[in-house]
């Protein structure tokens, strides 16, 4: 029988959207199997009510409340995990891929000897045991990946909707034991936590991406594209020339060699639509682009296209948006 276990990653206190997606998109590929169980893992100080009416499907929860868990600290979520994995005897280990889990999968890999698929895009039609999908070469071909043995450690990128009832199915909640041999010996302590740019969204779970190339024209360009996101609750992105002028951080480059991302909608702003940042936005949703040039490649892949200079559209749009909230 197939255990899959998700890692529903919360930072303070809120679990985060993508976690949630996850264990939906799982659900699926569980149902579509005799002989498959879904759990979810949750470490931390956490309101299980938030909870209800997010996840879909049967399945249980295990959660501990351990005030571990209250500050960052890798290595009590590794061993939790892993005791959690090896009790339960898990066949497969579900994150999303947010910047945790680059931490947490792949010493979880080793601990646990397991093959570890990281930034999964999109599953084998067939199901999750079947491997994965991935483009490669810029988007021109696409790599069927197959984990080498048992157990499986997956990191996932992108969520395809999953539409169910949501009243459906029963989740069980499962307090794990706080004198759990994992959080006890060694000498574990978080001396101080660093949190960078507070309020801003990280990229590859951001719903909403507005992103900037080299048609903002520099750095001052990116004021619109702030307002913008902030306005929507979404996070700003950069092509790699941006980047290289030193214009925004590469910690919000799109592409080849910057980030994957998968918003519901993805707007570019001066950006061409090369093959290398397309590459990074495959699994977008909706894509909109604003460009002078009528002909440039991010129309072909664009759903909407406006023709024109960006920072004037960016300005009627910001107003627009602007006015329709206030009449919220
Ligand atoms: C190995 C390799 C890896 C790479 N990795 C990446 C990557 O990860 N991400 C990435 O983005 N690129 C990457 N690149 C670079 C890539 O090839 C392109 O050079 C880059 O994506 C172009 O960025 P851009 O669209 O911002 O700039 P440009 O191609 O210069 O396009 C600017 C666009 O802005 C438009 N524009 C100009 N002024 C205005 C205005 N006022 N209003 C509206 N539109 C305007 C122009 O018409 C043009 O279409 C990589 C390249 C290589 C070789």
């Amino acid at each position: 029988m197939n255990h899959y276990l998700v890692f529903l990653e919360q930072r303070g206190g809120v679990v985060k959207q993508a976690s949630l997606e996850l264990w939906n998109m799982l659900q699926a590929y569980v149902a579509r199997q005799e002989a498959c169980v879904l759990s979810g893992l949750l470490l931390g100080a956490v309101n299980l009510q938030q909870l209800d009416g997010k996840l879909h499907g049967d399945g249980r929860i295990f959660y501990t409340n351990n005030p571990c868990f209250d500050g960052y600290n890798a290595e009590y979520d590794v061993r939790l995990i892993a005791e959690t994995f090896t009790q339960q005897a898990c066949t497969a280990l579900f994150f999303a891929d947010t910047v945790l889990s680059k931490e947490l999968a792949p010493k979880l890999s080793i601990r646990l000897k397991a093959s570890l698929l990281s930034g999964v895009p999109q599953f084998n039609q067939s199901g999750c045991d079947y491997g994965a999908r991935r483009a490669v070469y810029s988007g021109a071909a696409f790599a069927l990946l197959q984990p080498e043995c048992a157990p499986k450690i997956y990191t996932v990128s992108s969520f395809p909707t999953f539409v169910a009832n949501p009243s459906q199915g029963q989740r069980e909640f499962i307090a794990l034991d706080h004198n759990s041999p994992s959080l006890s010996g060694g000498l574990l302590a978080v001396a101080s936590q660093l949190v960078m740019c507070q309020g801003a969204k990280d990229l590859t779970e951001a719903d909403i991406i507005v992103a900037g190339g080299r048609g903002m024209g520099g750095a001052d360009g990116f004021v619109l594209l702030e307002r913008l996101a902030e306005l929507l609750g979404g996070a700003v992105g950069a092509s790699r020339p941006v980047v290289d002028e030193g214009w925004r951080p590469h910690s919000e480059q799109i592409g080849q060699t910057g980030k994957s991302v998968a918003p519901a909608l993805y707007i570019a702003c001066g950006i061409s639509g090369s093959v290398q940042h397309l590459a990074g936005i495959g699994a977008a949703g909706t894509i909109v682009a604003l460009n002078t040039d009528r002909h440039a490649p991010i129309f072909d892949v664009a759903d909407y296209g406006i023709a024109g200079d960006v920072h004037f559209i960016l300005s009627k749009l910001i107003d627009a948006v602007q006015d329709v909230l206030k009449r919220k």
